[in-house]
């Protein structure tokens, strides 16, 4: 396995893949990588491809008053994950060389896929999101690269921003890996105290609440989106941001609800903002 800090580098690596005649499949991480990286990385190597995951924690995607400074960082941890998911090459830039002069000229702007949900509360955050996939596409010249169906907005704004800049990409998803209890894997559960971490559940409890009254029947989206707020409320650390039911290609809201919509909610734990979705 390769570390790779620089772009010049990456370059010379994905060359000598492409001459030995081998697919690159990339998993794009901010790192402190946990189970759910895992299922990326092996979904990954089942493409049959050579694995080049990237961890990079990019600051254009944080809001001013987020938690970019104290994101979670534990290289050595990650290093020990992508050996033992036998990854060919881990690309972890600097600041410096994904942002020289600490600035950018040329953006990825963002689709109107991006401007609700997260792009409404998070204003920036899919354009330094596509931004940095856009580059990270180019570094590392991808045949296929895997998203985690976790941030399901995140999923279909890369989707579309593939399609829309034309890269010969295909885009892999993967479901979410959950705890027992079924809070999704998460680089910020670390943030969670053990009262709050034993709270979190509310968010999953909420989205199961929602597919049990839509298997029994109701199909009114207001009303689902009611029950799932009034589970979130039972929960005293729990603050809700938002709660939806959408259309799972145009992330639209939908006022009767059909197999395949999703349900998406976003709720603070404290300090700590969470989102999840659920398909229904
Ligand atoms: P992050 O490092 O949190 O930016 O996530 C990197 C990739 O891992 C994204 O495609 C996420 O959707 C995916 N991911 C994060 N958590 C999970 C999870 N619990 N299950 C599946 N994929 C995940």
């Amino acid at each position: 396995m390769k570390v790779i800090r620089s772009a010049a580098e990456m370059h010379e690596a994905v060359a000598a893949v492409k001459r030995a005649g081998r697919r690159i499949a990339l998993v794009p991480t901010m790192g402190a990588l946990h189970e759910g990286h895992a299922a990326l990385l092996r979904k990954a190597r089942e493409q049959n491809a050579a694995v080049i995951v990237s961890i990079y924690v990019n600051p254009t995607q944080f809001g001013p008053n987020e938690d970019l400074s104290r994101y979670p960082r534990t290289f050595d941890a990650d290093l020990t994950l992508c050996i033992r998911e036998s990854v060919d090459v881990i690309f972890a830039p600097t600041d410096a060389e994904m942002y020289p002069g600490g600035q950018t000229t040329a953006w990825v702007e963002e689709q109107a896929l991006a401007k609700r949900l997260e792009g409404e509360r998070r204003p920036g955050h899919f354009r330094g999101v596509c931004t940095i996939v856009a580059k990270l596409f180019n570094l590392t010249e991808p045949h296929v690269a895997v998203f985690g169906q976790k941030d399901f907005q995140q999923l279909k704004v890369i989707e579309r921003m593939t399609r829309d800049l034309s890269y010969p990409i295909q885009i892999v998803p993967v479901p979410t890996v959950r705890e027992p209890d079924g809070l999704a894997l998460s680089s910020r559960n670390q943030y969670l105290s053990a009262e709050e971490r034993a709270q979190a559940v509310v968010l999953y409890r909420a989205l199961g609440i929602a597919q049990d009254l839509f298997n029994g029947g109701e199909h009114n989206a207001h009303r689902l989106q009611t029950a799932m707020q009034r589970t979130i409320q039972l929960a005293p650390a729990a603050r809700l941001d938002y709660v939806e039911i959408v259309e799972s290609e145009t992330l639209l809201p939908v006022h009767e609800a059909k197999a395949g919509n999703v349900a998406l909610l976003a709720v603070h734990i404290g300090k700590t903002r969470l989102i999840d979705n659920l398909i229904l």
